[in-house]
């Protein structure tokens, strides 16, 4: 009896030990980043006591943030290309969420041998923190920033095999090399450049959301091949006719002329043979209103429809108007499973952490985060974004020598019909590489897609 109880207490104090063990080891290993920056900013502020602030690099060794001394001996820090990485790298002292933010506290480590900190010890000198090596590439970033300069919005471009995004732009932007002493101006401007509008933007999807009624149609096991839809420009639904873009007749479509060319009234017929039930799973599977797996702040899609709605909300649900929002990051995970036969692999914006002799600190591995679809479901959507470009709505994208396009429109109407936001999601393909990427112009003249065109003029840096 008594060796009973003994081995049971013995079971369980081993059982507690293992817990504290596991508990230990989740926290060092899973927490210990997003911990420390959290919270040890007292920590942090410490160490820039005693630690000069490391470098940030673009992914080809480009100095995109550096830490500087003025002739009074205070340290500031300095931005070489000014807006052009102010959402992405961000910046030190404002606009808290960029890499500065998310790095701070490697940025302020000196992972170096303790002789060259005994050294910078006896010169008196602060010890150098580490460089953080970007996944950021200068030339596309400038090529996206150039391309959107007249618009709104955000461009994003991503590795559909690694997760590395290359380029996150956000218009406007601010410079943060004057934000200390403008803070107030750029805060208060009602355009908001602060607002990281690739990860922080909502935007009705218009046409783009077609890719998922299609997906929804597709595994619903509908006939695909038979497909037919005569398409008069428009069709009345509750007495409110609701058109397709410019008035257009398509005429008769099957199901992949109704998404190359985004008839409207065809997605509205599909939509209306669709479990409601399902297409919100669907959707709930493609991450709308769901946690993303990105560092940066975010906004979560939405999307709902219930069979209680009315016929002519639920019309506009299939052609992605209504109440359905998104943002870009969002619509470039999306895209870039499509690219990588299914599979979403977590956005990545660092490569890697060094010293400041080169040596690495952390490397970070590409990681699948889930699958999306299936490989054949994969190759399904690919094969109908690739109809967009050959001979649908993005034709303008099938120029490039070397790239192969695929994608979806979108011209989605805001302010009661009186403003757009231009959108076009996708990728590009070269030598088996798929580069994601997603533009929306926001707030332009509806007649206008102008996201095809900063598309095209982002993507001849790949070609
Ligand atoms: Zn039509």
């Amino acid at each position: 009896m008594e060796n009973k109880s003994i081995m049971r207490s013995t079971y369980i104090f081993a059982g507690l030990f293992l817990i504290i063990i596991l508990y230990f080891s989740y926290y060092l290993i899973a927490k210990s980043d997003s911990q420390m920056n959290n919270s040890y900013n007292k920590l942090t502020d410490k160490l820039s006591e005693t630690t000069v602030r490391g470098i940030i690099y673009s992914r080809d060794g480009k100095v995109l943030a550096e830490s500087k001394t003025d002739d009074e001996g205070n340290e500031y820090r300095y931005y070489p290309y000014g807006n052009l990485f102010c959402h992405g790298v961000g910046s030190l002292d404002y606009g808290k969420y960029g890499l500065e933010a998310l790095y701070n506290y490697q940025l302020l480590s000196s992972d170096v041998s303790w002789i060259s900190k005994v050294l910078d010890d006896l010169k008196g000198e602060k010890y150098k923190g580490n460089n953080v090596i970007s996944t950021f590439d200068l030339e596309l970033q400038k090529q996206a920033y150039d391309a959107m300069a007249q618009y709104k919005g955000a461009v994003i471009i991503m590795e559909a095999d690694t997760g590395k995004v290359l380029t996150m732009m956000s218009n406007p932007s601010y410079n943060p090399n004057e934000a200390k002493d403008n803070w107030d101006t750029i805060s208060n401007d009602e355009n908001s450049p602060i607002l990281n509008r690739a990860t922080m933007g909502l935007y009705t999807p218009g046409s783009i959301f077609k890719l998922f009624t299609l997906e929804e149609y597709l595994e619903e096991g509908n006939d695909t091949e038979g497909y037919s839809f005569t398409c008069t420009g428009s069709v009345n639904i509750d007495g409110q006719s609701i058109n397709c873009a410019d008035r257009q007749r398509h005429g008769t479509l099957n199901l992949m002329g109704s998404f190359a060319h985004s008839c409207n009234g065809s997605f509205i017929n599909i939509g209306s043979s669709l479990d409601i039930e399902s297409f919100n799973k669907l959707c709930d599977r493609m991450l709308f209103n769901s946690k993303l797996p990105i560092d940066f702040p975010y906004k979560e899609s939405s999307f709902s429809l219930s069979s209680d709605d009315n016929e002519f909300l639920k019309a506009q649900a299939y052609f992605g108007q209504g109440e359905t929002l998104v943002t870009p990051i969002h619509m470039a995970l999306i895209s870039s499973a499509v690219a990588n036969g299914g599979v979403l692999m977590k956005p990545m914006f660092v490569e890697r952490i060094e010293n400041t002799y080169g040596s690495t600190v952390t490397k970070y591995e590409p990681e699948e985060y889930t699958r999306l679809f299936s490989k054949e479901q994969a190759d399904v959507l690919k094969e109908y974004m690739r109809s967009v470009v050959e001979t649908g709505t993005a034709v303008r994208l099938n120029q490039f020598k070397n790239l192969t396009v695929y994608g979806k429109t979108g011209t989605a109407q805001i302010d009661n019909g009186n403003a757009a936001n231009s959108w076009f999601i996708g990728f590009a393909e070269k030598d088996e590489k798929n580069y994601v990427i997603t533009v929306v112009c926001e707030g332009v003249a509806k007649n206008i897609s102008p996201a095809i065109t900063v598309a095209g003029d982002i993507l001849k840096v790949l070609d």
